[in-house]
């Protein structure tokens, strides 16, 4: 008996009372910060912030959890960060006029092989060692047959 009186004194005790406060306390903190999360992540990645942490606060971890499995997949500065990239390669392409044929990246005229996937792109005319197309049978610069 002495143990369950001494269960049934613990549960009414005024420390269990404020651990419980402590409890419902911290799960306000987990909600709110849920929500506030919600409200960072979904602007960051262009989703509609207002509403989703709305609805985070209305369902308590549901709506989180819903807003996880909808939300886009890329934020919003890696899609920048992409369309930068590709904004470089495109005028990298434009300065030097000429791509790799088999792996699109940029070369210039005078390469041999492509420096990235090792593809040939040119023959050197064994007299003067001008870059001639691999088709060329004459060197337009020595007028060695080729
Ligand atoms: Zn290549
Ligand atoms: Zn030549």
């Amino acid at each position: 008996m002495d143990t369950i009186n001494g269960i049934v004194n613990f549960f009414g005790s005024p420390f269990f009372r404020f651990i419980l406060v402590l409890v419902r306390v911290f799960l306000v903190i987990l909600w709110i910060s849920m929500a506030y999360w919600t409200y960072r992540d979904a602007k960051s990645r262009g989703a509609m912030a207002a509403y989703w942490s709305i609805v985070a606060l209305i369902f308590p971890v549901f709506g989180w959890l819903i807003y996880l499995v909808v939300r886009p997949h890329e934020r919003l500065e890696d899609t920048q960060e992409r369309e930068l990239e590709i904004r470089a390669k495109q005028a990298a392409l434009a300065c030097s006029g000429t791509v790799c044929p088999a792996c699109m990246k940029p070369v210039e005229s005078e390469f041999l092989l492509c420096p990235y996937c090792l593809k040939r792109l040119k023959k050197a005319c064994p007299e003067c060692q001008h870059a001639l197309r691999l088709n060329w049978t004459i060197c337009p610069y020595c007028q060695t047959s080729q």
